[in-house]
């Protein structure tokens, strides 16, 4: 059979991709990606033309079981997802899950992500980490998962995006109190990378007053933690 590649991209700036991301980019047969256009867009400035397979959230279970056929018949594929590593809130786990069903091989080809991005030069707690992906929209589920996390003896990430970081920076000031150590991280990677690191009350403040286009990662520490 065919090897499935699963292959991260850069969520920011084009220099982290990886040398062996771009030679298995340049090898595999078929590309599976989020969005054609842009990967269509990346792989073209890297001088590769690769045949593209639409694989997002709307098609992802039936577009996963014709991949693993095609694998299965000695196809290689590199899944990719528009930016960072697939399958961490992005498309790719129904992918993999179905290769390792069939017993297909997955060869992971790590690189940027914004979970581990973020994480590494915040300065809260490393040694053990909850990543809950995006919370739920509604404000009620949201300040449900920060309660019942109060006081988790471990960091709290999350993603978010650009519509709801100025409500979610507000709701874990009330539920979590001002003091609480947070990191807001945005842009990585890019021209406009912000840190924002210290008590949420204060962190609160700052990114109101910034620019709020863009990308964010949020971290919250234990409890006990202070700067
Ligand atoms: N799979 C990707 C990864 O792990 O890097 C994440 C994909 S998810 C659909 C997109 C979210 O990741 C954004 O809303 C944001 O929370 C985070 N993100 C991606 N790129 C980022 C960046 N450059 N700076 C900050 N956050 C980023």
């Amino acid at each position: 059979p065919g090897h499935l590649y699963v292959v991260a991209t850069p969520i920011g700036n084009l220099a982290d991709l990886t040398d062996r991301a771009r030679a298995i980019l340049g090898a595999v047969d078929l590309v599976a990606c989020e969005d054609t256009r842009t990967t269509g867009a990346m792989l073209t400035r890297l001088g590769l033309r690769r045949e593209l397979i639409a694989y997002h959230d709307h098609n992802e279970t039936e577009a996963a079981e014709r991949l693993a056929e095609q694998l299965a018949a000695g196809k290689s594929v590199a899944v990719v997802s528009d930016a960072g590593t697939p399958a961490l809130s992005d498309p790719g786990f129904r992918l993999v899950r179905a290769c390792r069903r069939r017993q297909l091989p997955v060869v992971p080809v790590p690189g940027p992500c914004a979970l581990t991005t973020a994480l590494c030069a915040a300065g809260l707690p490393t040694n053990g980490f909850l990543f809950a992906g995006f919370l739920p929209p509604k404000s009620a589920a949201r300040i449900t998962f920060l309660t019942k996390y109060q006081d988790f003896d471990y960091t709290l990430a999350l993603y978010e995006s650009c519509h709801r970081i100025d409500k979610f920076a507000r709701e874990i000031v009330d539920t979590l109190g001002p003091e609480r150590v947070v990191c807001i991280a945005k842009e990585l990677t890019k021209l406009h990378e912000t840190f924002w690191v210290g008590p949420a009350g204060e962190v609160c403040d700052q990114l109101l007053k910034a620019s709020r286009k863009g990308e964010f990662v949020v971290l919250i520490a234990p409890a006990s933690f202070t700067l």
